[in-house]
């Protein structure tokens, strides 16, 4: 089959990445790709957020299947635009994109499908908003109520803080602090049948130790040696399948990548947000183990066929990965810098651009990541880290602590 694989980030050459590996596919195409991709696949300019211009160029292409990466395309309706010209689209509808587009919509449903989570108010004025900070109390948690790219929360103990943040946002969601190591689940899922992918987890902060303001994901590794057996079967029984089923019951089923985002809490598993695509960077780690040839997964997913889908296969061992930022991540990075040392199996390519002279130049605030395979994490985390420590980038910083505490076994859901 030929594929359009729509983006131009860290996740999307991991999905190329994969999507090259089925033998089931003829050709990939992705729009607009970067430069890592390149080398994978033909780039083709679009903007991907104009659902008409993308449609056009899946059936110029002759694509069999469309595989959407980032959120802003699905919530614009993409996907629909693609299904309408009669093509396989993996990503959910507008409509059911909402479960990522607006936080308040994702709690609605959550109410509904009686989906355990944090206590929640949304806050549109000053007052509002001071009333749910005094409810809740320290850590606070204010989530800016539409997309904001992985970076609208701020999680901090000053409540001044907590304020200028809703204010800068308008219209927000406080909700109470939820203690516990986090988890990413990935679902891929044809609305109704539904496949958890191993369970990861990524680092949010910019800083070791969980310092600084949060990012889009610094790093990230699977599968997670201190998640209680039994976590991803009781996740898909109290979360995912009732969240699938309210959707179905609303007429917007939700087929694509449903990402579950959650806190192990001495309550048990607590959704901390849903998301509607793969998420970034997990996704380089999910699918380096992923036996199963993906885009055969993603297109049952797309067509309504997963039911009949053969379980998942996955490959022995664990995976790493390390973000390399760009100085000034992520309040201001400075982009434009010569990157040397990308071109090596492993360097997954996120904001980088090639300058007219066949240069290698940064062009985003997370640059690019080293992404290793290892029969064990702690392996995976030294071939990751020798990875890394090969780029060269002008003022570029990672964190050194990305899966240290999984392999030295320092994390310990609270019961
Ligand atoms: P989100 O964009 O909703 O995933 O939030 C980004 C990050 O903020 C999460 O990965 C958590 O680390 C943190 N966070 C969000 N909501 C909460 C919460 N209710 N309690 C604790 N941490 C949270």
């Amino acid at each position: 089959m030929r594929v359009l694989l729509v983006g131009g980030g860290g996740r999307e050459h991991a999905l190329a990445l994969g999507l090259v590996g089925d033998p089931s596919v003829a050709g990939v195409i992705a729009a607009p790709g970067n430069p890592g991709i390149a080398g994978l696949a033909e780039l083709r300019e679009v903007d991907a957020t104009d659902p008409g211009a993308v449609a056009a160029l899946a059936v110029e292409v002759q694509a069999d299947l469309v595989v959407i990466g980032p959120e802003a395309p699905l919530v614009a309706g993409v996907a629909d635009a693609v299904r309408a010209k009669g093509i396989a689209a993996f990503g959910p509808s507008a409509e059911a994109a909402r479960l990522e587009g607006s936080k308040t919509f994702a709690k609605e449903i959550m109410t509904a499908a009686g989906v355990p989570t944090a206590r929640a108010h949304t806050c549109t004025d000053a007052a509002s908003t001071a009333r749910a900070l005094d409810e809740f109390g320290a850590p606070y948690v204010v989530k800016n109520d539409g997309l904001a790219a992985g970076k609208g929360v701020v999680v901090t103990d000053d409540r001044e803080a907590a304020l200028t943040h809703a204010q800068e946002c308008g219209r927000v969601v406080v909700e109470e602090y939820l203690a516990g190591p986090e988890v990413s689940l990935f679902v891929v899922t044809d609305g109704e049948a539904a496949l958890p992918l191993l369970p990861a987890q990524d680092f949010k902060r910019v800083g070791d130790g969980d310092s600084g303001p949060n990012t889009g994901g610094m790093g990230a590794y699977a599968p997670l040696p201190w998640a209680p057996p039994g976590l991803v079967d009781e996740v898909m029984r109290d979360v995912v399948h009732p969240t699938l089923a309210e959707m179905r019951r609303r007429g917007t089923p939700f087929a694509g990548l449903l990402y579950v985002g959650l806190a192990l809490t001495a309550a048990g598993p607590r959704v901390i947000e849903f998301n509607a695509r793969f998420g970034d960077p997990e996704t380089q780690v999910v699918l380096a183990l992923l036996e199963t040839p993906l885009a055969g997964l993603l297109h049952a997913a797309a067509t309504g066929t997963l039911a009949a889908h053969p379980p998942l296969r996955w490959r022995d061992g664990a995976a790493v990965t390390v973000v390399v930022a760009a100085e000034g991540y992520p309040a201001s990075p400075r982009t434009g810098d010569v990157i040397t040392g990308a071109d090596r199996a492993g360097i997954i390519h996120a904001g980088t651009r090639r300058a007219a002279d066949g240069a290698l130049l940064s062009a985003g605030g997370r640059v690019l990541c080293g992404t290793a395979t290892g029969p064990d994490l702690a392996a995976a985390r030294d071939a990751a880290y020798a990875l890394v420590r090969g780029v060269g980038l002008a003022g570029s910083h990672h964190r050194t602590d990305i899966a240290a505490a999984a392999v030295e076994g320092r994390i310990a859901v609270p019961d």
